[in-house]
């Protein structure tokens, strides 16, 4: 008589060449090992769900069976059926280009999800890469005429937030929110607390229940009158630069910490809080449904792309091609073809996580890890 386990189906699996993780979901209770004793035929129903039992994994095994990862099934010629794991698409961009010669722009366009659109900054308060950190625009003299951009995001059926990002005249910012209401798109204003126009901006947030606003403070910025702004859709982001800053911020409601590093001087102290242990990994509390994604697609900024005030579209600063030459479709379409596209660049993917079994449950690649400003979640 055969043997073979079986994975709960909420356990999440991940195997390399080196490496294999069984991860259950609910409960954070895992076998983790770092000298994998599974053989490319085991991998292969690993990935599937289940492994036969041999004498070379059996410790793992048993291992996997005294931490309530699975149970044993006995079969003497037929195996039992079993669900496949994988994520299902309803289609598929390779399905498509080979029976086509190309995609679609239909099902190409479904899958834009947010965009922010820089503006205008005429302060010049941060280095351009502490720009591109916060998703704001470097400091510009620009007033940019938004009315095209949104004509060419109505083919985006999909789309469910337009984040404008910077300054506007507010002349523009009641036309594109008559354009996202009328869409049924939320609008959302980020904007440098000194440049933002309290008075207008929160008689506007009255007015349009799509529209939320997203206040970038600094250390220099008067939390007092920030506190007084607070209120629902209102949310403050605090652009942390040092450790220190951290406590600035102590007693304003709900704050999300947006570090922001730079090449020119030592980021030591906050890389070093960023930095995450093994054991905090293996906590991370993400569903199956979460990890499954984080195998494909990058959810940092899967869906996600920046158009800047001189009209390129662009992913984590990654200039794709402008507005200017071709339509966004048909930018969209082409780019997400391509094997480059950053939007399916997974831990998998980078060198330094290839081999490493916690992929999926380490947070996905960042802006950070793109600027060559770390090395990855677990290196400095
Ligand atoms: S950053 Fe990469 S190597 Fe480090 S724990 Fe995460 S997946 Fe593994």
């Amino acid at each position: 008589m055969n043997k073979l386990f079986y994975f709960y189906p909420h356990c999440h699996l991940k195997s390399t060449e080196k490496e294999v993780l069984v991860y259950d979901t609910l409960t954070q209770k895992h076998v983790y090992l770092k000298e994998s004793p599974l053989s490319k035929v085991d991998r292969e129903s690993f990935r599937l769900g289940f492994v036969r039992v041999s004498k070379t994994i059996e410790g793992f095994v048993n291992q996997c069976f005294a931490s309530e990862l699975g149970y044993f099934v006995d079969f003497d010629r037929i195996s039992p059926f079993f669900y496949g794991r994988d994520l299902e698409f309803v289609t598929s961009l390779n399905k498509e280009r080979n029976a086509l010669g190309h995609n679609s722009q239909s099902y190409a366009n479904l899958l834009l999800r947010e965009v922010t659109i820089l503006l205008n900054n005429d302060k010049d308060d941060y280095s351009d890469d502490m720009y591109l950190q916060m998703e704001y625009p470097k400091c510009n003299a620009k007033t940019i005429k938004i009315d095209n951009i949104l004509q060419q995001l109505s083919s985006f059926q999909y789309l469910e937030n337009i984040i404008l990002s910077g300054e506007i005249e507010i002349s523009e910012l009641l036309d594109a929110l008559m354009y996202t209401k009328e869409n049924n798109v939320g609008a959302i204003h980020r904007v440098m607390f000194k440049s933002f126009d309290y008075a207008t901006e929160l008689e506007l947030l009255d007015k349009f229940d799509n529209f939320s606003i997203e206040l970038l403070v600094d250390n220099s910025t008067d939390l007092a009158r920030v506190k007084s702004l607070l209120r629902e859709h209102v949310f403050v982001k605090a652009i942390v630069k040092t450790i220190s800053d951290v406590n600035y911020f102590v007693g304003i409601e709900n704050v999300i910490y947006l570090p922001v590093l730079s090449h020119n001087h030592d980021n030591l102290d906050i890389l070093t809080q960023m930095i995450l242990l093994e054991d905090e990994i293996l906590q991370s509390s993400k569903s199956i449904k979460d990890c499954r994604i984080a195998d494909y697609v990058n959810p940092n900024i899967f869906g996600h792309l920046t158009i800047d005030n001189e009209g390129y579209v662009s992913a984590f600063g990654e200039r794709i091609s402008s507005i200017h030459d071709s339509d966004l479709p048909f930018i969209v379409n082409s780019w997400i073809g391509q094997d480059n596209c950053i939007w399916y660049k997974t831990r998998k993917n980078k060198y330094l996580c290839k081999q490493c079994a916690l992929q999926c449950l380490c947070p996905p690649i960042s802006i950070y890890e793109e600027m060559g400003l770390y090395t990855s979640p677990c290196t400095i």
